[in-house]
Parts: structure tokens; C-alpha cells; sequence
């Protein structure tokens, strides 16, 4: 992966991800959803991707989040939350971002709905994180335990808008992408058909192709795009 580069190198890399998701979106009418994930990457490189048409943006840990939207605050940028959720964030976390996806948690979903009609950001746009593998320490909701949480989001709190599914499949599956990934893939893009607006967000720089092949809706690209990061 190249490490330094110039702004017209960025510019390449941008146009090239936009051309490859367009060619390998099943549906290319509708092709899928670039975000752009900026964890440990500088303001400054953000503000040169926003310049080259980029207006959404995923990260990660809420501080580091917090610090930038003043610096990039001219740019009507949309942010993203793809980060652990902890409860004694999301107040603020409903203020500062457009969309979180990685709510796992039935007392989180209601805090986002509290705060989302409190701050007159209501109907606040949600993704069910779903947990790929069994690691005990991995957040997110089991297979089971998914559809009943979409039913009962639905239900009860009109102040989220369910959009759909997401899905961090763990690195060592990139062993494997051609073994058990795509029946995986498949197998989700099925979960998320029954989920809000049926949106599937899948795919980072190393599973474009077949997150694409699979109908995911939303690829978040990190390194691929924006290069290596900061630790
Ligand atoms: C970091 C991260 C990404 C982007 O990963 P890259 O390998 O940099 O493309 C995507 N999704 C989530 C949830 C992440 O934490």
C-alpha cells in the first residue's frame, strides 16, 4: 500500500474507488455508498478528500471525533459513527453525527431516540451491528437476536429510522474470502433484506469486490483511500 503521497495521488485513489464500486454494484443505477473512514487520520486530510467531493466520514472513537468537527466545521461534512457505542456518549454522539451504525443494544436504542427527539434530530438513522464470528469480547447482536430488535425498534421507537444491517467480519477472514466468505456475504445480504430500509454496510478495503457481489450498500474504506494511519 503506498504511504505518502500527494493531493493529486488522492484524487486517483478517490476517482479509482468511485469507478470500481460503480463497475462491480450489481445494480449499477444504484450503486453502493462510499464512506470514508477517517480514524487517525489528520483534519487536514479530511478537508482534502471533502474537497474532492467526499461528504461522508466514519470514525471511530468518539474524542477524536468530537476534535475534529470543530476544525472541519465550514465543510457540512456528515459523520458517521462506527465505533464502540457507550451510553455515556450518545447524547452527544446524536448531536455531532448523522447516522450511527453499530447500535447492539435495546437500552442504547432508546437513548437514541430520547436524544434524537430532544435535540430535534429525530428520525435518527440506525444500523443493527450484527457480530460475524463467536468472540465473547466482540460487540454486537447474535444472528438470534437480531430480527426481534429490528421488530421492536420498529415498533416502539419512530424516532429512529432503522436503515439496516452491519457487519465487521474479523481480519482473519481475509484468508478465506474465497472459501467461506460468500455464502457468509450471502447470508447477510438475506438478514438485512428484513431489517428498516433493507441497507447492508459491508466491505472495507481488503472485501470490496465481494461485499460489492454480495449487494452490500454502504463500503467503509479506510487505508485504502486515505492511506496508513496514525496508531
Ligand atoms: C477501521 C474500520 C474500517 C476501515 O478499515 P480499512 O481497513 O482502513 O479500510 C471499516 N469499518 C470499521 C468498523 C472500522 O473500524
Amino acid at each position: 500500500m503506498p504511504t505518502l503521497e500527494t493531493p493529486e495521488n488522492l484524487a486517483q485513489r478517490y476517482q479509482e474507488l468511485l469507478q470500481q464500486i460503480h463497475k462491480f454494484s450489481p445494480d449499477p443505477a444504484n450503486p453502493a455508498q462510499l464512506l470514508a473512514v477517517s480514524k487517525g487520520q489528520s483534519a487536514a486530510r479530511i478537508r482534502e478528500l471533502a474537497q474532492l467531493g467526499q461528504v461522508r466520514f466514519g470514525e471511530n472513537y468518539a474524542q477524536e471525533l468530537w476534535d475534529k468537527v470543530p476544525e472541519l466545521a465550514d465543510l457540512s461534512l456528515q459523520w458517521v459513527y462506527i465505533g464502540h457505542l457507550q451510553s455515556n456518549k450518545i447524547r452527544r454522539l446524536v448531536e455531532s453525527t448523522v447516522e450511527i451504525q453499530t447500535l447492539s443494544q435495546w437500552s442504547h436504542a432508546i437513548q437514541i431516540a430520547r436524544a434524537a427527539s430532544a435535540l430535534g434530530r429525530a428520525p435518527f438513522s440506525v444500523y443493527l451491528e450484527i457480530k460475524v464470528d463467536d468472540e465473547p469480547k466482540k460487540s454486537g447482536l447474535s444472528r438470534d437476536e437480531i430480527l426481534p430488535l429490528a421488530a421492536r425498534i420498529s415498533k416502539e421507537l419512530p424516532e429512529l429510522r432503522l436503515r439496516g444491517l452491519m457487519a465487521i467480519p474479523p481480519s482473519s477472514y481475509q484468508d478465506h474470502l474465497q472459501a467461506v466468505v460468500p455464502e457468509l456475504y450471502l447470508h447477510l445480504r438475506r438478514l438485512a433484506d428484513q431489517i428498516g430500509d433493507r441497507q447492508l454496510s459491508l466491505g472495507m478495503s481488503g472485501d470490496l469486490r465481494l461485499a460489492l457481489g454480495a449487494g452490500s450498500n454502504v463500503l467503509r474504506i479506510g487505508r485504502a483511500l486515505l492511506g496508513e494511519r496514525a496508531p
